[in-house]
């Protein structure tokens, strides 16, 4: 069973060693829990896909700590690369840009295109100096399945096939990067937690890009983010069949009559303030699923929520828990 570990710098050190000499470890970054491993050893990237189960055609993002770092990833950095990494990184913005030689096929699954970022987590930053490599990291949990935002979700999916499980709390924001392919006409690949309002604000226009038959984003599949429990969106009235235990994933606290249809109800925030209460929603979105996942129903009804800023990423992950077309 994997030893989780607290975030000491004693015990980054002593992971930052089990990343250089091959290992895995899982860590905490302000989005979600990562699964790190050298991005420059391809027997340690290989062992990812395998805990994971990931499908070898979807390529794993890479961190680092300094904007530097960039340069033993990619050949070229534009302007657009720069201006967006002054005003995004560290944070929840990958960058999609072409790779150098350096960055073994297994991380890019054989793409011509490597996804940087640079975290604002300060224990990631801390492993990743300590490690002295970028870390190649997807989402600690098993592919497909609902990522994990507190070292308990990790132990959970992945515990018994790693060594290592720093845990630092839960993570800030709560949904995976914005990833952003700049390889051509900018085009966002997987809505995140950068809004994508802000980045047109920065660079003008973008093309946005989630779903295709041949993804480039695993963020792109019609079904990923799910848990084991059928999911289905409220589009108008909830018929809970006869004998159906049903949970709701509610935005906002649901009125008493509402309430008790359901036998588990999770709120997803409390403020007044919109903005505000889509970085709560955000923030506690897996976890909620996790809680409700567990809860033994027979189907979770999630309600919508506005698709604006953080909104649209949250609608984003819903959709794809559902996996309908
Ligand atoms: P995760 O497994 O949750 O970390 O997701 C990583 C995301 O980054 C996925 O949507 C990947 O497909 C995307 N990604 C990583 N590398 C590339 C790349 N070279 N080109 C396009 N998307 C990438
Ligand atoms: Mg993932």
């Amino acid at each position: 069973m994997a030893q989780v570990l607290k975030a000491s710098e004693e015990n980054l050190k002593i992971a930052a060693e089990v990343i250089r000499k091959g290992g895995l470890v899982a860590f905490p970054t302000e989005t979600v829990y990562g699964l790190g491993g050298d991005a420059f050893n391809p027997d340690a990237v290989a062992r990812i896909f395998e805990v994971k189960e990931r499908p070898s055609f979807d390529p794993i993002i890479v961190h680092i700590a300094d904007f530097d770092d960039i340069r033993r990833l990619c050949k070229k950095v534009d302007e657009r690369a720069k201006i967006l990494a002054e005003r995004f990184w560290p944070g929840p913005l990958t960058i999609v840009l072409k790779k150098s030689e350096n960055v073994p096929d297994i991380v890019t699954a054989g793409l011509d295109t490597v996804a940087v970022r640079m975290p604002s987590h300060p224990v990631a930053r801390k492993l990743i100096g300590y490690s002295k490599t970028p870390i190649a990291a997807p989402s600690a949990n098993l592919f497909g399945r609902l990522s994990p935002t507190t070292a308990e979700h990790v132990k959970e999916q992945l515990g018994d096939r790693i060594d290592i499980i720093i845990d630092a709390g839960r993570c800030e924001v709560g949904v995976e990067s914005t990833v952003i392919d700049l390889t051509k006409e900018p085009t966002i690949l997987r809505l995140g937690g950068t809004p994508v309002e802000e980045i047109e604000k920065v660079i003008g226009r973008v093309k946005i890009l989630t779903r295709s038959d041949k993804p480039r984003s695993p963020g792109q599949l019609s079904k990923h983010y799910s848990p084991k429990t059928p999911l289905r969106i409220i589009r108008g009235n909830v018929a809970i069949g006869h004998g159906e235990k049903a949970g709701l994933l509610a935005f906002r606290r649901p009125d008493d009559d509402i309430a008790k249809r359901f036998e588990k109800i999770e709120v997803l925030s409390s403020s007044n303030d919109l903005n505000e209460a889509l970085r709560q929603a955000a923030q506690n979105l897996f976890s909620a699923l996790h809680r409700l996942d567990k809860a033994n129903l027979d189907v979770i009804y999630a309600e919508q929520v506005p698709e604006i800023g953080l909104g649209k990423a949250i609608m984003d992950r819903l959709r794809k828990a559902e996996g309908v077309e």
